[in-house]
């Protein structure tokens, strides 16, 4: 009714030479179809996480570079290969974060947490960001939700937050996964099993991939997550960092799994299962799913010890874990577990001539007012057209207005599902749509 404005000059003259822009390589848009699976993963971690005692946080996506370089470690891939990192106007060296451990032990720290006694727990979720090699379940703008809690060192809250992983999953209706659980021991025990591990591969050394020779100078608990299949036979007969506990990590794992069997969780114990990650101490666990396999863990976690102290707090001790999010979607769908969309009621109202859209426009204002979700279009159309469109967005009911129930004060009510519809007068609209 109002015509189309002319194209821009500019626009024009630049038309057979602007390319149509995509996302980054690794990167996704998620669109309206399926923002339904998402909200559904964020649901129910508010539902299970807040049950269990956390509090949701929201930690920015940007962080000083070092922050993770100093909790991470220097000497992993995270750091070494995997990390956006720039420099900005500023000269400051800033990273998208990686992971959100880190962010919220500083955070934790930052706003004193450390100081209102008891432990701290906190869950998020959000994006991610690592420079990997695109695969199914790994992006480099990847979603993860999580869980931190600070401020204890009893094997209870080891216990208790794998509990809460598998409530979780539990509750996201996944059946085929399996729990991993090992103890890479106290920081002396792990440097002690390091020396072991790094006596008995230099006698292997000739059989050992380029990467991992080099990791057996620099941080040869990492040759244990390699996946070269004659490095894995070499693995296969290394000593188990079980041997290399002192009496009280020995009894803190004991305890742990105890704990564990009294809720009949069921898991397994993988002595090979170190994590990447220099900052865990202690119990570390994955929970590898069927359909993703060993490599891609849908989940992954551990107590971490000494990253408080690192990050410039008093020690304290603490246990968190990550879901990948884009991998428990793939879990769900091999599960076929149904996801329902979530609807609400709809009215399309439909105006016929300029003056009819006009009170259109006023009408839907009145039901949105209402709490009722309402839309209508911004264009002319046909009766058949407008009904296509209510038909198409699933409306319950659409309204009718033209020349000819402007003229009356009446309006047509259409119930879209059993393709019924009534002339009513406009002042018994409220009642008919039932609002
Ligand atoms: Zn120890
Ligand atoms: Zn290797």
């Amino acid at each position: 009714m109002y015509g189309k404005p002319h194209p821009p000059v500019v626009g024009f003259l630049f038309l057979w030479t602007t390319m149509r822009q995509t996302t980054l390589k690794g990167v996704e848009d998620i669109l309206p179809a399926d923002i339904h699976r998402w909200q559904f993963l964020e649901q129910q971690a508010d539902e299970v996480f807040s049950r269990c005692g956390y509090q949701q946080i929201r930690i920015p996506i940007i962080e000083p570079a070092q922050l993770f370089v100093r909790s991470i470690g220097e000497q992993t891939d995270i750091v070494e290969k995997e990390m956006y990192s720039f420099t900005d106007r500023g000269e400051r060296q800033i990273c998208l974060r990686p992971e959100a451990t880190a962010s919220v032990v500083r955070a934790y720290l930052q706003h004193q947490f450390d100081g209102q006694g008891g432990c701290a727990q906190f869950y998020y979720y959000g994006p991610m960001f690592r420079g990997e090699r695109p695969q199914a379940g790994r992006q480099r703008q990847f979603h993860q939700v999580g869980v931190e809690a600070i401020g204890s060192y009893s094997p209870l809250l080891d216990a208790d937050v794998v509990m809460t992983a598998l409530r979780y999953i539990e509750c996201l209706g996944l059946r085929r996964y399996r729990l991993q659980l090992n103890s890479v021991g106290c920081p002396e025990d792990k440097t002690n099993y390091a020396q072991q591990l790094r006596d008995f591969l230099s006698g292997q050394r000739s059989g050992l991939c380029e990467s991992c020779v080099s990791r057996l100078e620099r941080n040869v608990l990492r040759v244990l997550d390699c996946k070269n299949s004659a490095c894995r036979q070499i693995i296969a007969s290394a000593p188990h960092i079980e041997h290399a506990h002192c009496a009280q990590c020995r009894e803190h794992f004991a305890a742990v799994q105890e704990m564990l069997r009294s809720q009949k969780a069921e898991f397994e114990i993988n002595p090979y299962l170190v994590r990447g990650l220099d900052y865990y101490t202690r119990t570390v666990f994955e929970i590898p799913h069927g359909q993703l396999g060993a490599q891609n863990a849908i989940c992954a976690g551990g107590r971490y010890d000494n990253l408080v102290a690192e990050l410039g707090g008093s020690p304290a001790g603490a246990v968190g874990f990550a879901f990948g999010m884009e991998r428990l979607l793939i879990a769900l769908e091999s599960e076929s577990t149904a996801i329902s969309e979530k609807t609400r009621p709809l009215v399309y109202v439909a105006g016929l001539g300029v003056v009819a859209m006009r009170a259109v426009f006023s009408i839907v204002q009145e039901i949105r007012a209402q709490g009722v979700a309402a839309v209508f279009s911004y264009e002319e159309r046909s009766l058949k057209s407008h009904l296509k469109r209510a038909d198409k967005l699933k409306a319950n009911h659409a309204v009718i207005i033209g020349e000819e129930e402007l003229a009356s004060g009446t309006i047509l009510v259409r119930d879209m599902r059993r393709s019924i519809q009534q002339s009513i007068p406009s002042s018994l609209l409220r009642s008919a749509l039932e609002i």
